[in-house]
């Protein structure tokens, strides 16, 4: 199936809303709606609780066509890894990673055990040759983790298991990374740390009025 009817826009009660076909029809993770459509069942996806959704409806320019292995840094519950794992569908996998016990049982309960193409990794990301469910490289790695070091630890992931010449797409909470300095300088810092670890920006999409000082940074990897 191709990545437009995957993901789509629904409406409901007269409002539009992005959305993707649920791989598990009938099932919820979150209180989203189910609305069917042309022999589909799509899954409304909120923009406030996935920045994924919102770098959509933000103008992302991404297609997740040929996309089979992804490294999901920051999987939390699971909201934006579920509607990834509607959108690889069972070609695909996506192997999640989340430091926080706590939160991963949430993960594997709601979503793992269930999606039979989401392969939880409980463990720290700057960690990552401890990822032993990991056998391939991977066509896209994804970093959500609001860390201070965030883009190191993402570049760092790319390094052992991004192919070359594939897509990173990284979320930039710049609070995270410093309070002192503006949002704006704080994104133009972590861009030049891609550049120079062998990135070619692609996109710099602002998340507001969805996440406030959040930005999603798009990039190719053309290791030397
Ligand atoms: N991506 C999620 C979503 O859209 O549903 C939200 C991610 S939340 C902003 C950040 C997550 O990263 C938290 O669940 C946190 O426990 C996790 N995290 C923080 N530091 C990490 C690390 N070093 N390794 C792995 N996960 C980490």
């Amino acid at each position: 199936m191709k990545n437009v009817d995957v993901i789509s826009y629904v409406t409901v009660n007269g409002k539009e809303h992005i959305a993707t076909i649920n791989l598990l029809k009938g099932v919820t993770l979150y209180g989203e709606k189910l609305v069917p459509r042309n022999g589909n069942e799509y899954r409304t996806w909120d923009p406030f609780r996935s920045k994924l959704a919102a770098a959509f409806i933000k103008g992302l320019n991404f297609e997740f066509t040929n996309v089979g292995n992804v490294l999901y840094l920051g999987a939390s519950t699971g909201t934006t890894v579920s509607h990834m794992s509607d959108i690889v569908g069972y070609s695909g996998r996506i192997f999640a990673v989340e430091s926080s016990t706590r939160v991963a049982r949430e993960l594997i309960s709601n979503v793992s055990s269930k999606r039979t193409n989401v392969i939880p990794i409980i463990e720290d990301a700057r960690k990552p040759r401890s990822y032993f469910a990991i056998y391939d490289k991977m066509d896209l790695v994804y970093c959500d983790i609001a860390q201070p070091d965030q883009t190191s630890i993402a570049i760092e992931n790319c390094k052992i298991y991004l192919k070359e010449r594939k897509p990173m797409l990284l979320v930039i909470k710049t609070r995270s990374i410093d309070v002192t300095m503006s949002p704006k300088s704080v994104i133009s810092q972590e861009i030049r740390k891609l550049e120079s670890n062998s990135f070619e920006i692609k996109q710099n999409i602002d998340l507001e009025p969805f996440d406030k000082d959040h930005a999603m940074i798009t990039a190719i990897f053309h290791p030397k």
